[in-house]
């Protein structure tokens, strides 16, 4: 997708702070950062939103959350905690239209989210 954001930064077109990568998922910092670390989560594959998963594509989510558990031991946050959360479409929060988990951690975070 020519005119995606996050497509632009698989391809290397927008700077991004990459933290991690594999052959289907990239990890870069969030550029609003809510918490101490706050990453997101993005396939490499162009999917818009949850809505627009199907059996040919959903492994991919299943990866994303692997990557989110190596990810964690990396960073040494496996064990105190964090949280992940998909934004889905207008009413869901979502702004950027590639799906994208919120890895966010490093401070006690409320529930129920605002
Ligand atoms: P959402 O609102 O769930 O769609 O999340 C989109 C996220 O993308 C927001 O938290 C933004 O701060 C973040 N964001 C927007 N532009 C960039 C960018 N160029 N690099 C990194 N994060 C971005
Ligand atoms: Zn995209």
């Amino acid at each position: 997708m020519s005119d995606c954001l996050f497509c632009k930064i698989v391809a290397g077109k927008i700077p991004a702070k990459i933290r991690y990568e594999n052959d289907d998922v990239l990890i870069f910092d969030d550029i609003e950062g809510q918490a101490p670390l706050h990453c997101l989560v993005i396939p490499k594959k162009h999917i818009a939103t949850l809505n627009d998963l199907t059996l040919d594509n959903h492994q991919l989510i299943a990866k994303m959350y692997l990557a989110v558990k190596e990810f964690a031991k990396q960073e040494g946050i496996a064990e105190q905690g964090y949280r992940t959360v998909i934004n889905c479409g207008e009413q869901g929060g979502q702004t950027v239209y590639h799906i994208h988990l919120h890895l966010l951690s490093g401070r006690n975070l409320q529930w129920p989210p605002g």
